[in-house]
């Protein structure tokens, strides 16, 4: 099969093809596997996370891309849930134990044998993958194969965040970083939070422009204070300048969500500037996202589904996956990148 391979760890900017066109053996069904023909695979931030050494994959060559739409095309032994032809879709989950107290709780993201899709395992990428039927999901007919597979990372991870803020209806939630997740997050809050005003923080001015486009009631710089005190706020950007500015606006008991696999070093240095009275003080919490659990992904296909959330999608053939990830690295978003493989 075709596939797009990451051989080994690079800065982008030092190297604009990090991954290279590769011929590989179809992988094989084994048990309660299912062999998935790929058709669509979203383009996401963590990929250049992977590749420049963040979330570094544990071996290569790896095929990287979680975020996969595609068709049954051939099924292991003791595979129930799905039948060849069935269109399913795969997220970061990969794999987990099954077995531990996160796993049984449903909090199967915290577990310590936590695997991830293109990262721990060959993902979607490449013309075929294979994935426990357990860890893949059927996907509303409503999406095409091209809207469906940004749902299943960044829709996906996006809910999970809203989950951890605490958002209630009528209360201000801020995000800061707009990009795929944001505009979901955006559009998932105005049909769930009817009465919930979201407030945007964005260094691009195009993304500012599509916030209030979406129905943002504010939009402004990253470092920026918002008009009204936040309840909550979600940091989807890789640095900490981001952080520290956001902490300034949540009101008194406030909630700062950080969902971000890694934070990149480069301004590691802004975290000085924390001033306690200023940022902290007032009983304000921080917490972190880590991965997402099956829950997630299923209950945002469905509720994506019901609130006719599409995201806004740029498509690229498989060829073209370094040009993608290059427009993401330079910040280059308007809405979600996917590659059109099938
Ligand atoms: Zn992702
Ligand atoms: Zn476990």
């Amino acid at each position: 099969m075709k596939a797009m391979v990451l051989n080994e760890l690079c800065s982008l900017k030092e190297n604009r093809t990090p991954l290279t066109p590769t011929d590989l053996p179809d992988p094989v069904p084994g048990d309660r596997e299912v062999l998935v023909r790929v058709q669509t695979c979203g383009v996401c931030h963590t990929e250049l996370d992977e590749i420049e050494g963040r979330t570094p994959p544990p071996h290569l060559p790896i095929v990287l891309g979680h975020q996969v739409v595609g068709m049954v095309e051939e099924t292991g032994s003791g595979v129930s849930k799905f039948q060849i032809g069935d269109r399913v879709g795969i997220g970061w989950i990969y794999s987990a134990c099954g077995k531990c107290k996160f796993c049984l709780s449903g909090n199967e993201n915290l577990c310590k044998d936590f695997k991830a899709t293109g990262r721990d395992a060959n993902g979607g990428y490449a013309e075929y993958m294979t994935i426990s039927e357990d860890f893949a999901y059927s996907i509303p007919d409503v999406f095409s194969d091209s809207e469906a597979a940004p749902l299943l990372c960044a829709g996906a991870i996006g809910y999970r965040s809203l989950r951890l803020t605490g958002l209630k209806d009528g209360q201000n939630l801020g995000l800061t970083g707009f990009g795929a997740s944001g505009h979901l997050v955006l559009k998932m809050v105005r049909h769930k939070y009817p009465k919930a005003r979201v407030f945007i923080f964005a260094r691009n001015p195009v993304e500012r422009d599509f916030a209030r486009e979406l129905g943002a009631v504010w939009a402004g710089d990253t470092e920026e204070e918002s008009s009204e005190r936040l309840s909550c706020i979600i940091d989807t950007t890789p640095v900490w300048k981001p952080v520290v500015e956001a902490l300034k606006n949540l009101e008194p008991g406030g909630r700062l969500v950080i969902n971000a696999i890694r934070k990149e070093e480069i301004d590691k240095d802004y975290l000085l500037k924390l001033d306690y009275p200023t940022h902290l003080w007032m009983e304000k919490e921080i917490k972190s996202v880590a991965n997402v659990a099956r829950r997630d992904v299923s209950e945002f296909l469905g509720l994506a589904s019901e609130a006719g959330i599409k995201p806004e999608i740029q498509e690229f053939p498989l060829d073209d996956a370094n040009e993608a990830l290059f427009e993401l690295k330079n910040r280059k978003i308007r809405g979600a990148k996917v590659l059109r493989i099938g």
